[in-house]
């Protein structure tokens, strides 16, 4: 039984009193706040200086002696160890000098639309509940679909990222394509040894492990060869098996190669499959005039997935698929819950709950919103063309210093390159150099295994990376040679 509302008064009357601590006043949050703003003005005020790397020995350790407790911190002990144990380990991405991974840098305004959406907290699930943000987060993905191509039957989803983006089309490609578990075994995937491993994750959640994989064969610039993949189809289907999906790259994580997206086009219109286009990395290149030539065929593929918080330079956490026929990802999404039966009526736009795996999401198309349209599209696109130059710059540089020798002309902004040493084993030389790097801290480069051979990779994503950094970069490398070569 119940208490009496009188007792149940007294009870509320301390409860509250408590919980109230959750919503400081006004100069209780001006408080936070600006110790927080400070912190991230020095942050962005010291961020051309700061290494882009730090190898220290406790790595972040320090969090631990710190146990989530029931009593609270003050602002300043907790910026203070955020800034000891989280900001200065490990890589600093943010860095004009992160030449490493796929770079992005975080543009600020980006930190701002998520502040926005946040305090706000709008629910950006259904048209229902917050018409205007599914607005925007359509109107976003609608500007995705036409710089692909796509026309108006698209439909689309803003994701964490390009590896739930990759899973998305997969499974819609799999619904498309009828291939239920009867299926599985005789429905043939097509891709190449370059496509990102997010892809293999995604097959293996969408329960697609079990379809024939075939590693269609590359070019001299890993780029996948299509008559190679039409030979392999070709045999396939003589086999008695059926083409099901193509998976191809614009823009390898690895070496930057775009795929031959036209030529691809034409196999898959052959042969009746699903033609996939990772251009997770490379997706926002198309906004390069000069490289429109490239991308020709892209608008004949059934889904892509691009990452703003790559090409489009955000902070980690936005990702996007498009489908070309909308339809599609609708029914591979599609729910019913009786709970949710108000929020069916005055429908304009399809909501992101009917068209991903979310209910409940970050509003997170704000975050590409504010910045896209506080700048407009024109400083990204030379951001991507200059990334591209410096990228070709420093391509040239790097073949022309003695004893370097380099991969393929960059199709992007991602290029590798090795050093051959006087004497002794070059894998492990340039092994070497790349940690001499990384302890460095003036840039970071990472490394990658093509055919048995170790290359050094740059990538050039970073929008505080401008030409007075590549310059370091190549100066730092000839310094760490001479030291390794003493
Ligand atoms: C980065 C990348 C992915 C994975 O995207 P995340 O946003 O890191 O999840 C997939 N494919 C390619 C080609 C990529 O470069």
């Amino acid at each position: 039984m119940l208490p009496s509302n009188a007792t149940i008064t007294e009870k509320l009357s301390i409860l509250e009193q408590e919980a109230r601590q959750l919503e400081p006043n006004e100069a209780e949050r001006a408080k936070i706040r600006d110790r927080v703003i400070d912190y991230t003005e020095a942050f962005l005020n010291g961020v051309e200086e700061a290494d882009v790397f730090q190898i220290l020995p406790d790595k972040g350790a320090e969090i631990l002696q710190h146990p989530i407790a029931e009593e609270g911190t003050s602002t300043e002990e907790l910026l203070a160890l955020f800034e000891r144990a989280v900001d200065q380990p490990g890589l600093n991405p943010a860095s004009a000098g992160h030449l490493g991974y796929i770079p992005g840098g975080g543009i600020y305004p980006a930190a701002l639309g998520d502040y926005l959406a946040a305090v706000t907290n709008r629910y950006a699930g259904i048209f229902f509940a917050s018409p205007g943000a599914i607005r925007i987060e359509n109107q976003l993905l609608r500007w995705i679909s036409d710089l692909i191509g796509y026309g108006t039957t698209a439909a689309g989803n803003l994701t964490s990222g390009g590896s739930i983006a990759n899973l998305i089309a997969i499974v819609t490609a799999r619904d498309a394509k009828g291939v239920t578990s009867d299926k599985v075994k005789t429905s043939v995937i097509y891709m190449s040894e370059q496509a990102h491993h997010s892809v293999q994750k995604a097959l293996h959640y969408a329960g697609l492990t079990e379809c024939p994989l075939r590693m269609v064969s590359l070019d001299a610039h890993f780029r996948m060869d299509a008559a190679a993949l039409e030979a392999q189809m070709k045999a396939d289907r003589k086999a008695g098996l059926t083409p099901f999906m193509i998976i191809a790259s614009a823009g390898t994580t690895d070496t930057g190669a775009m795929d031959p997206l036209d030529a691809i086009a034409d196999v898959s219109e052959r042969y009746n499959t699903w033609f996939h286009v990772d251009a997770a990395y490379g997706g926002f290149f198309v906004l390069v005039d000069e490289l429109k030539e490239s991308f020709k065929g892209v608008e004949r593929s059934d889904s892509l997935v691009i990452d703003p918080h790559k090409g489009l330079f955000l902070p980690y956490g936005l990702g996007a698929v498009v489908i070309r026929d909308g339809d599609r990802l609708k029914q591979s999404n599609s729910y019913e819950a009786s709970y949710m039966q108000d929020t069916l009526q005055d429908i304009d736009e399809l909501s992101p709950a009917e068209l991903g795996p979310e209910l409940s999401k970050h509003f997170r198309g704000l975050r590409l919103w504010f910045p896209i349209k506080l700048f407009g599209v024109k400083p990204f696109r030379a951001a991507l063309e200059e990334k591209l130059w410096l990228c070709r710059y420093f391509y040239q540089e790097v073949k022309a210093m003695p004893q370097f020798e380099v991969g393929p002309e960059p199709d992007l902004s991602v290029a590798i390159f090795r050093y051959v040493p006087q004497s002794g084993n070059a894998d492990e030389f340039n092994q070497k150099l790349v940690e001499a790097i990384k302890a460095d801290g003036r840039v970071f480069l990472s490394s990658t295994n093509i055919k048995g051979t170790f290359w050094i990779r740059i990538a050039v994503l970073a929008f505080r990376t401008h030409k007075h950094r590549i310059d370091l970069c190549l100066e730092v490398l000839k310094e760490k040679v001479g030291e390794l070569e003493a």
